[in-house]
């Protein structure tokens, strides 16, 4: 089903695997390992009410071999979207990886490699139904940009799947500048759909927050974020931006990701923040790509994208 032509250990122990599909395609997985002390939660208030957050071994896989969807800061959307992938190619990603890690005690499974995985719907649905239901899979989580339509189906045909939804900006302005697809699926549509996802399901819905530095990341960022999550339906998660050549965007620092976090409990909503794994390997958030980018994609990605002032 899948041919493992590469596999890569990062200095952080975590393994990026390249496979290439039966048509030909390649796509990437990694697996990486968390433990308590991988999350960091800010002080102050968050010391009152600790976020449950598991450790153990995690497989991140890919839907489409390539993406179209063209966020800003992807090493994904320099690929051009080639090939949806089966329900087949995707649990075989998960149970390959770990069968050549050797992962005892099983592993949690997240939708957020290569590709936007709510508009390969049906095969990650599958995927996803056949994963829950396997003993050696304790969780199952699909992360998206906001296609609305598909997050109220995944609430009704797979609720026990958790939803991650990446916002990475407080106002259509600026989320329309990274992430093009806001101007179908608006900040206000997403969050009303994962608020839906959050009540039908009784799952908390996870909000992923990209920081780029002068950018997103200043206390009125944070303050605005929080207007508009509910605190009792979504906990934020914050996001380091991993280097891709030619993009024009600088990672913050540690210490500027834990203030934010700080920023967002002052305002009461829970928040924390995912330490990057696998970037030497190039295979951290938004690293993964396959193919070396034409001029003419790199020059398309970041001629459209300026932040606005
Ligand atoms: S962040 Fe996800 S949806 Fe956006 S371009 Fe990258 S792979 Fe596609």
């Amino acid at each position: 089903m899948l041919d493992l032509e590469k596999k890569t250990t990062s200095d952080d122990g975590s393994v990026r695997f390249v496979w290439r599909l039966p048509g030909g395609h390649q796509v990437e997985s990694v697996l990486f390992r968390t433990t308590a002390d991988s999350f960091i939660q800010p002080s102050a208030q968050a010391a009152e009410r600790p976020l449950s957050l598991p450790s153990g071994a995690v497989v991140c896989v890919s839907s489409q071999a390539g993406c179209n969807v063209g966020c800003r800061f992807c090493a994904t959307a320099l690929q051009p979207m080639k090939h949806n992938l089966s329900a087949e190619e995707i649990c075989a990603q998960v149970i390959r990886s770990a069968r050549e890690e050797n992962v005892r005690g099983g592993t949690r499974v997240v939708f957020a490699g290569m590709g936007e995985p709510m508009l390969n719907y049906e095969p990650v649905r599958d995927a996803a139904l056949h994963l829950t239901g396997r003993e050696d899979v304790h969780n199952v989580a699909v992360s998206t940009m906001g296609i609305v339509p598909a997050i109220q189906r995944l609430a009704a045909e797979a609720p026990a799947v958790d939803l991650y939804v990446s916002l990475h900006a407080a106002n259509d302005t600026l989320r329309t500048s990274l992430v093009p697809l806001n101007r179908k699926y608006p900040i206000g549509d997403v969050l009303e759909a994962a608020r839906a996802f959050a009540q039908e399901t009784g799952r908390r819905v996870d909000i992923s927050y990209l920081l780029l530095k002068g950018i997103n990341d200043s206390p009125q960022d944070a303050r605005e974020l929080a207007a508009l999550l509910d605190r009792n339906l979504f906990t934020v998660k914050l996001l380091l931006w991993n280097t891709v050549p030619g993009l024009p965007f600088e990672r913050v620092p540690d210490e500027r990701a834990v203030e934010f976090a700080g920023w967002l409990d002052d305002c009461g909503q829970p928040a924390y923040v995912i330490p990057s794994k696998a970037r030497d390997v190039d295979a951290g958030c938004g690293q993964m790509i396959t193919t070396q980018p034409s001029a003419s994609r790199l020059r398309r990605v970041t001629r459209e994208f300026s932040a606005p002032s």
